[in-house]
């Protein structure tokens, strides 16, 4: 996500602050002064980092839970609506999206527990009193974990409740439709908060906008994820691939790139196999460098995600993040097509003009 400062890396995972979230806290501290003077700021800005350190346990409550079922998380992301953890897949089965969203809330009302155990005060009358400066500030970091853990249970995404609520629904209806129903829930609360916003908190309209997107978002890529778990790559690559020979000059290289619209092209040894890859980034690069008749391989990619016709598109999908394309490759190593990120688009245009469109080019290449 852009507009985010990173601040430490725990556990393996990049702990990020998303500049809204600052903005949220300098206001919390600016009503604070307003209200009571600097003594009180000084006070909210103890209280808004204890707070910021509730909400990095809330989302390493997810990430450790995600990490029993196999799903890394790169980086966590704080957002004024809490924090967003980046799993690098959703986790197969439905309970287990089931308990890795619970496992967030479920960290605020132990930190809760523990809290007014500490402060000695296990009755209700705190919750009531959360905008009351003279409580302390124990009680008041009690209540607001309390309301985070609630306030996260919302059921709308990209709250944790629109993931349980997903993740109910998929036991029943499928984790498409439960993505579709559980998105458009999240639509409408964005709209209903939105619109509660206009008649007084503008914290509240920023707060929808977030939910908005985020909700879009998570349809759209469910929809993509679904989509290219259920075709191979052999019969959704491209196979009019364009290749370079090992030993193809840069010049040669150049004409090759001027022939085609092409932006990849795999260098092939003589006996077919993947070698490397050359953009035309990296064709201009050699163009820069070196003479005409120098041989153009030395500035291919040598280190080049490969995949099996066998596999599902999104183990290619999955390599494509930061690679412009993935080799496709037989047993004995020849290449047998690229996945782009224009192939994954093209299956999703065919499979939103027509979704029971059935890719099976199978077994006729190669
Ligand atoms: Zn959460």
């Amino acid at each position: 996500m852009g507009w985010s400062v990173t601040i430490g890396r725990f556990f393996g995972t990049y702990v990020r602050i998303h500049i809204t979230f600052l903005i949220f806290l300098a206001w919390i501290g600016f009503s604070a002064y307003q209200r009571a003077g600097i003594e009180a700021a000084k006070q909210s800005v103890v209280f808004i980092v204890a707070i910021f350190a509730c909400v990095v346990l809330h989302e390493f409550g997810h990430i450790l839970t995600a990490r029993r079922y196999g799903v890394r998380s790169t980086q966590v992301t704080l957002l004024p609506i809490g924090g967003v953890a980046d799993l690098d897949k959703m986790p197969e089965k439905p309970y287990q999206e089931l308990l890795i969203a619970l496992a967030g809330p479920l960290v605020n009302l132990v930190i809760a527990a523990i809290l007014l155990v500490i402060a000695g005060a296990m009755d209700g009358e705190i919750l009531r009193r959360i905008d009351d400066p003279s409580i302390g500030l124990v009680e008041k970091l009690a209540a607001t974990n309390v309301f985070l853990a609630v306030f996260n249970m919302v059921p709308a995404f990209p709250m944790d409740g629109g993931r349980v609520l997903r993740a109910a629904l998929s036991m029943w209806l499928g984790k498409q439709r439960a993505t579709m129903i559980a998105a458009q829930i999240g639509q409408a609360f964005a709209f209903a908060l939105g619109f509660l916003g206009l008649f007084g908190n503008p914290i509240l309209i920023f707060i929808a906008f977030f939910v908005y997107f985020a909700a879009a978002a998570e349809a759209q890529n469910s929809f993509v994820q679904q989509a290219t778990h259920e075709v191979r790559v052999v019969d959704v690559m491209e196979t009019r691939v364009v290749s370079i020979s090992r030993g193809a000059t840069v010049g040669e290289a150049v004409d090759i790139l001027l022939a085609t619209s092409r932006e990849s092209f795999p260098v092939l040894n003589a006996s077919g196999g993947l070698i490397g890859l050359l953009s035309r980034d990296d064709i201009v690069e050699a163009v820069r460098d070196g003479d005409t008749n120098a041989p153009v391989a030395p500035f291919a990619h040598k280190e080049i995600a490969t995949i099996t016709p066998e596999q599902t598109l999104d183990a290619a999908l999955e390599q494509l993040v930061d690679a412009p394309a993935v080799g496709v490759v037989a047993a004995d190593g020849r290449l047998l097509g690229l996945v782009t990120k224009q192939s994954v688009a093209e299956v999703m245009l065919i499979k939103a003009a027509r979704p029971d469109w059935q890719f099976s080019r199978g077994g006729r290449v190669g």
